[in-house]
């Protein structure tokens, strides 16, 4: 069957969700008055159970696209996998496990139909969300955003909605570890925040493991702050001046009294001259390295918004 090209798409990474799906769909199936031409874009990342299967048995009363990963590449790869495949105006991105409510998207678009480009949304936790998942996740936002410059508002999620522009401005962005929660906050343009509650998993249990968030966490840092390399660049000037003025004080000693263990002074004025410029040069190379890193990255260093009128 040929279909129209699509107004929205809905992107949604799965990962062993075999029993949320069927809730899935029927949570969808009930929008359909609700929403405009739409295809769902299902993207099996490497689940080993029956996901792939219940998603194509199962019907969907809009047009079904399914991505197959050959193994498990994470959650982020698989919503990066889904936009690359979109082609609606509006693409929204969502959990499959019903988390995110899909009833709140005919509200994300009427924020687009009122200007708004990118629709994000705010997490407030509720028991749903184990305790643990929520200290650390608020000890994450507040590491990151004391070291970042780009502010990551905390406990927006990765259910969000955006206009061509914005996925197409996120695509064309060359660095390969996209951390799509804070691109999307960098990259500007009229954005909205819409709260909402978490709801509780449709069915089976959370599939984030702890090295997968600690990933999620360290990918973040790296690709929003390169302040971690300039540390040693703080230390060693500090260490450098320390061993500079003490190498001063050996010497003084040396001159005024006599009395020092002989090879005292010179021992400690080699280790003190090699360590110095050690640390230095360690946190010169960190300074560089931060450059260089932010230079491979190859991030626009602007980004134009798209003319919203063609002169005819
Ligand atoms: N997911 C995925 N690949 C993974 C882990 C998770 O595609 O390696 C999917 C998962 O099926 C779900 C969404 O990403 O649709 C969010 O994962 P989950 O609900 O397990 O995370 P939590 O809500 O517990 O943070
Ligand atoms: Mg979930």
């Amino acid at each position: 069957m040929k279909y129209p090209l699509p107004q929205l798409s809905i992107v949604i990474p799965l990962y062993n969700e075999e029993l949320a799906i069927a809730a899935l769909f029927t949570r969808l199936n009930k929008l359909k008055k609700k929403l405009p031409t739409t295809e769902v874009i299902l993207v099996n990342d490497g689940s080993q159970d029956r996901t792939a299967e219940k998603v194509e048995s199962l019907s969907l009363n809009y047009e079904k696209k399914l991505l197959d990963f050959s193994r498990n590449f994470g959650h982020q790869a698989a919503l990066l996998a889904g936009m690359e495949v979109a082609r609606g105006k509006f693409v929204v991105t969502m959990d499959g496990d019903l988390q995110h409510p899909p009833e709140l998207i005919p509200e994300m678009l009427a924020k687009h139909r009122k200007g708004a480009e990118i629709v994000l949304t705010k997490r407030i936790d509720t028991e749903s969300v184990p305790l643990l998942k929520r200290l650390t996740s608020r000890v994450f936002y507040f590491l990151i955003n004391s070291i970042s410059q780009t502010r990551i508002g905390e406990n927006i999620s990765d259910f969000r909605s955006m206009d061509r522009q914005t996925v197409d401005v996120l695509l064309a962005m060359k660095e390969k570890r996209k951390f799509l929660r804070g691109m999307v906050q960098w990259i500007g343009f009229q954005t909205i925040i819409l709260p909402f509650t978490v709801q509780r998993r449709a069915a089976g249990t959370s599939k984030y493991s702890l090295q997968k968030m600690m990933r999620l966490a360290f990918d973040g840092v790296t690709s929003f702050s390169t302040v971690p390399l300039y540390f040693s660049g703080f230390f060693s000037v500090a260490l450098f001046l320390a061993a500079f003025f003490y190498g001063v004080y050996v010497i003084v000693i040396r001159i005024e009294s006599g009395s020092v263990v002989s090879g005292w002074a010179s021992m400690l004025l080699v280790t003190l001259t090699i360590g110095g410029f050690l640390s230095l040069f360690l946190g010169l190379i960190g300074v560089y390295l931060a450059a260089i890193y932010d230079e491979l990255k190859a991030r626009p260093t602007y980004i134009l918004r798209q003319k919203l009128r063609k002169k005819s």
